[in-house]
């Protein structure tokens, strides 16, 4: 058995099993994929200390980090069940069992898709899911944000204060944002907001140019010109394999954590955007990582 298992190989979870391996605890890491999210991500420019790098590249470098440690690296495996009691015990989907003292949840998210022609196509061509991290490759243009929700009009107001324009398109004929940011929003004159607008497709050639929706009430298509796309239309965490499981979720999915990264059951923590942390950035997941690595020290070393 393990002393502490981490379950997940993106940021978080490569922290965690580099923290916990520099206890000189047992450790070791299961991932469906090592990399996570940031494989898909192709320039990043808010890693602090590494003003600009590639997602692939800079996963490559964070593996090989995790390596120069003895952490038994178990890949290609999805977790499918957790218990708890003296031990930790993950199921695994081909139908084996791993057990430890404590374990590490760092399952991530995955961003909502429109699912639309255009989308899949033009990913870090101008479509994007995160203005805190793409809003600069944008200064000046004019781009669309798809969702007006909390999200959606939080990127909204940020990307007006960065970009020539912004248009904000809504399914709904309201926006559902709190109100506070919906009055935030119609006092800055570089924003149009589009209600009862179906998104249809993103379009160019070599980038991202316009963005074409349907009018829901009149049928009428409409095409805006727009250099970037953000889809805001919801996070969701890799957490359906835990909804009935001792472990407690919030009302979005996501896994309820206490400041040592501790959840509601003994000997298991978590880290990353699979849980309520306000902000789902790198450094935020690798210091979430850390935390909880760190706490589940503390309650190895108190456990005995
Ligand atoms: P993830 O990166 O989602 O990793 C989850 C890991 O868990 C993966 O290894 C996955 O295979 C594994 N896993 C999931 N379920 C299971 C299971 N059941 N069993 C076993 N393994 C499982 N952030 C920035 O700071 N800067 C940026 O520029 C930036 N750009 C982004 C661009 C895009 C397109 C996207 C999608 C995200 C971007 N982000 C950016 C956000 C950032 O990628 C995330 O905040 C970060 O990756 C979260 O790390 P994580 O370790 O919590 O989860």
């Amino acid at each position: 058995p393990f002393d502490v298992l981490v379950v997940g190989g993106g940021p978080a979870g490569a922290s965690a099993a580099i923290y916990a391996a520099r206890k000189g605890i047992r450790t070791g890491l299961l991932a469906n994929e090592f990399g996570g999210q940031v494989l898909e991500t192709l320039t990043i420019e808010n890693i602090i200390g590494t003003p600009k790098t590639e997602g692939p590249k800079f996963m490559g470098e964070v593996k090989q980090h995790v390596q120069e440690y003895d952490v038994d690296l178990i890949s290609g495996e999805m977790a499918t069940g957790i218990q708890a009691d003296e031990m930790v015990r993950i199921d695994l989907e081909n139908g084996e069992q791993l057990h430890s003292k404590a374990v590490i949840l760092a399952t991530g998210a995955r961003w909502r898709n429109l699912n639309i022609p255009g989308e899949a196509e033009f990913k870090n061509k101008g479509v994007a899911y995160c203005p805190h991290c793409d809003g600069p490759l944008f200064a000046g243009k004019d781009v669309a944000v798809v969702g007006g929700g909390n999200s959606g009009i939080e990127a909204a107001i940020d990307l007006a204060g960065i970009c020539n324009h912004v248009y904000v398109l809504e399914f709904l004929p309201t926006l559902k944002a709190d109100k506070i940011l919906q009055e935030r929003l119609l006092e800055l004159p570089n924003v149009t907001v589009i209600l009862n607008a179906q998104t249809t497709s993103i379009n160019g050639s070599d980038r991202v140019e316009s963005l074409s929706y349907q009018q829901r009430e009149t049928g009428v298509e409409e095409t805006i010109s727009v250099a970037g796309a953000f889809i805001l239309i919801g996070l969701q965490p890799n957490t359906k394999w835990l909804e009935n499981t001792a472990v407690n979720l919030n009302e979005r999915g996501e896994i309820i954590t206490a400041i040592d990264g501790a959840t509601n059951v003994t000997g298991v923590f978590a880290a990353g955007d699979c849980t309520d942390s306000r902000y789902k950035q790198i450094i935020i997941a690798m210091g979430s990582g850390a935390t909880a690595a760190l706490g589940a020290f503390d309650y190895l070393i108190r456990k005995g």
